[in-house]
């Protein structure tokens, strides 16, 4: 058969079109001997698709090489390309099993000539090229059901390397039409009419008819370079343990979606596992992956493109045998089990498919209700109410916006904690390159936590010299308590009146936002924030009665803890003398001073790193948390050497989770953002923006009592907590996302990540005054 014969497009491939070389083995070995004076005892042809490829044995029985003679339909380029390949792959992976092709002897030409590397014969009026490789070591053929996980994980590892390596290598020839490379699987629609098996034949037509209409509008989003194409169990020796000790052809090499080289390795390895097929492609996946992570859109479509390998498969085997090019019980002895691999994908279906191949598919927005009783089934009761009446369920986020299942877009004006704004990529790249390197723990020496440490003191007063590393703000402040208890040998405990600091047992009664019945603690006194616009507590005396009750119950103060920007006390405005005040009345009182930056540091003052810093005060202990590592659950204690000392002549201090690898490349990339992105300044302009344009807005509204604001906290007091929950869910309709805070719950809470710039600020704006508008004032 030649192509003038062929029913199928004529641009592809002539050697799929055209039979195998029939070589004996006697021709053979005097080919060796002609070729590459190699004097061999015997030859055992080793069975191959396109060319004839012969094991060279010699007179004592040992395999002496590895001869290839080509298709007569072969253009040399092609093999020039392999052979540039194989020669690129082992400079850039040298510990890659590749076998080269030998030097011709007496060739001239520089090593790097690929010409050099084969000799012409002519044969039956056609032309074959003779290469010669090394032997490698292993078995061939394996069975991929007797492969052990171990060794599918390392299939998939060698697979990746085999990419990695091809990365950066052209070569012209390989941009060539190759059947059983998937992109073209359209085109093996013209061969359907030669599968006999009727069933066999639905199949495939199922598949190629997904795949036009799935995949190929898909095919120019991902990743493609030159290929393998096929790294099967044909074309890779092993180990007794199953584990690639050689791949041996490099005649499929295309240029394609890098992942088209997954999908063969795939469809030589899972067919015949039933169910298990998608356990065992994970464990090849997870081994691909230790080298290149995979796209979501590789993800997505790697089972589609799995299917279509199969249904090629099938196709081109019933054409070749069709055609008289091969024995079709040779040719086919593929197409029972990948046509099984078929029915498993289609009866499972192709989203849950991706999802088993590990694609990361939108939830199905009709699932909201549902998830909702899930949550609490299984979380329960205690667990704090979801937001919204309707509650909103997101996947994915940008920046300032957040976007929900069904692709609607908030502007995120609520979430402190991804201050340099959600997904920022110099986060997430090095949360993800760390966690892909390494992650232990304090007790091995490693620098993420100590180049945070000497940052984070850099920052401080001088004197706040020593760092602790926790996993939350309220393990932060339960160290801080912990550090001054030990240290001033009391145990009453000071925060202001509507204060939240945390949830252990130690920190829960320093929260009378969420005492429980409210019930105060008895070591507990809290004192009420000022009150500006009331002309109420605007100085030390509610402090120091508070402290007074605590003495009057035989109480000593140990510290007093203070939100710099007072949060969950509805952000009043506080002077910086005031707080002066406070902390040298707690000086006074042998107590320490507890800064708790979960809120306000960070810049979120638009002023100073620390909320302390814009105060002027200079605390005791520093506490942090929420946005140190931008959404990365990762928090710090920074104090002074004395109360480390006092607390080291106590105890240890180890924390399992404190200060590993990943959650400090987190932290350190926060910091390296705020300073590039001049994160402070910014704030300060945005946050100024916005409270003039929430103030402007609010003019002349019934609702609105007063707006406060310190850089991007600013809090608008309404008329009640009514009101309050109204606004907030009518800016949730008009697509922005605000919080409520204040004893009375009658505080907008408007929070944004300090990604919000001045360009946000209109589409807060607008919304607010909108939604003023539409609501009854009571
Ligand atoms: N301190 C303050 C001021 C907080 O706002 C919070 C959390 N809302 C915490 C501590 C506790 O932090 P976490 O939830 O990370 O334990």
């Amino acid at each position: 058969a030649t192509i003038a014969t062929m029913s199928v497009p004529a641009d592809f491939d002539p050697v799929l079109a055209s039979a195998r070389p029939t070589f004996d083995e006697q021709a053979v070995l005097g080919i060796a001997a002609a070729t590459f004076g190699l004097r061999a005892a015997a030859a055992r042809n080793l069975g191959s698709e396109r060319d004839q490829t012969f094991l060279l044995i010699d007179g004592g029985s040992s395999s002496i090489a590895v001869m290839k003679l080509s298709n007569a339909a072969e253009d040399p380029a092609t093999l020039d390309m392999e052979a540039l390949a194989v020669l690129h792959a082992k400079r850039v992976d040298p510990e890659l099993p590749l076998a080269l092709p030998w030097r011709v002897p007496g060739a001239d030409g520089d090593a790097a000539d690929p010409a050099t590397r084969r000799v012409a014969i002519d044969h039956a009026g056609g032309h074959h090229y003779v290469r010669m490789y090394d032997v490698l070591p292993g078995h061939q053929r394996s069975d991929p059901l007797a492969l052990s996980d171990a060794a599918l994980r390392s299939w998939g590892e060698t697979t990746a390397r085999v990419g990695r390596a091809l990365r950066s290598f052209f070569h012209p020839a390989a941009q060539r039409t190759m059947l059983w490379d998937v992109q073209h699987a359209p085109r093996t629609r013209a061969m359907v009419d030669t599968i006999r098996d009727v069933e066999q034949r639905a199949l495939v037509e199922r598949v190629l008819d997904r795949f036009d209409e799935v995949v190929v509008p898909a095919w120019p989003g991902l990743r493609a370079q030159v290929i393998h194409s096929d790294l099967t169990t044909d074309n890779a020796l092993v180990d007794d343990a199953g584990r690639i000790t050689g791949i041996v052809d490099f005649g499929d090499m295309c240029y394609s979606a890098l992942i088209v080289d997954l999908a063969s390795l795939l469809d030589s390895l899972l067919n015949d596992r039933g169910p298990d097929l998608f356990r065992a492609a994970r464990l090849v996946l997870d081994g691909y992956q230790r080298v290149t992570p995979l796209e979501p859109l590789e993800l997505r479509l790697l089972g589609e493109l799995l299917a279509a390998r199969a249904a090629v498969t099938i196709a081109i085997s019933s054409w070749r045998s069709d055609r008289g090019l091969e024995d079709a019980a040779f040719a086919e002895r593929y197409n029972d089990p990948v046509a099984r691999t078929i029915s498993t994908l289609l009866d499972t279906g192709w989203d849950e498919v991706a999802r088993q191949f590990g694609a990361d598919l939108p939830a199905s927005p009709t699932g909201r209700v549902s998830l909702a009783a899930r949550r609490a089934a299984t979380m329960g009761p205690a667990l704090e109410p979801l937001t919204y009446e309707i509650p909103i369920h997101l996947v994915d986020a940008d920046g300032v916006w957040l976007t929900d299942v069904e692709g609607r877009r908030y502007l995120d004006a609520y979430n402190n904690v991804p201050c340099v704004g959600h997904n920022h990529p110099r986060v997430t790249e090095a949360i993800a390159r760390q966690a892909r390197r390494l992650n232990t723990n304090l007790r091995y020496l490693h620098e993420g936590a100590i180049r945070l440490a000497e940052r984070l003191i850099a920052t401080c007063p001088p004197g706040l010299d020593t760092v602790f590393f926790v996993n939350s703000g309220s393990e932060a402040n339960d160290l801080a308590w912990r550090l001054a208890t030990t240290v001033t040998g009391r145990h009453g405990g000071l925060c202001t009146d509507f204060a939240y600091h945390g949830i252990s047992d130690a920190i829960a009664p320093l929260s009378p936002e969420s005492w429980p019945g409210g019930r105060q603690p008895e070591h507990i006194e809290t004192w009420p924030v000022p009150d500006p616009a009331r002309g109420q507590h605007l100085d030390a005396s509610a402090l120091q009665a508070a402290i007074g009750r605590l003495d009057a119950r035989g109480l000593a103060l140990a510290a007093v803890f203070l939100d710099g920007v007072l949060t969950s006390d509805g952000y009043p405005t506080l002077e910086p003398v005031q707080a002066q005040a406070w902390l040298d009345a707690t000086h006074r009182a042998g107590a320490l001073w507890i800064a708790d930056e979960v809120q306000g540091g960070y810049g979120r003052t638009g002023e100073t790193m620390w909320s302390f810093q814009r105060l002027g005060l200079v605390p005791d202990i520093v506490t942090l948390g929420k946005p140190m590592g931008n959404g990365h659950p990762v928090g710090a204690v920074i104090t002074r050497r004395d109360i480390a000392q006092a607390f080291a002549d106590e105890t240890v201090f180890f924390s399992t989770f404190g200060g590993n690898p990943v959650s400090m490349a987190a932290s350190l990339a926060v910091l390296d953002v705020l300073e590039d992105e001049r994160v402070v300044e910014r704030t300060a302009m945005a946050g100024g923006a916005l409270r003039d344009a929430i103030r402007s807005v609010a003019a002349g509204h019934e609702a609105v009592v007063e707006v406060r604001a310190v850089g991007l906290a600013i809090g608008v007091e309404l008329t009640d907590r009514v009101t309050a929950v109204a606004i907030k869910e009518g800016l949730r309709q008009r697509g922005v996302l605000v919080g409520t805070s204040g004893r009375a719950g009658n505080v907008l809470k408007v929070r944004p990540p300090l990604a919000f710039t001045t360009a946000d600020v209109p589409i807060v704006a607008e919304a607010l005054a909108a939604t003023l508008s539409a609501t009854e004032v009571r």
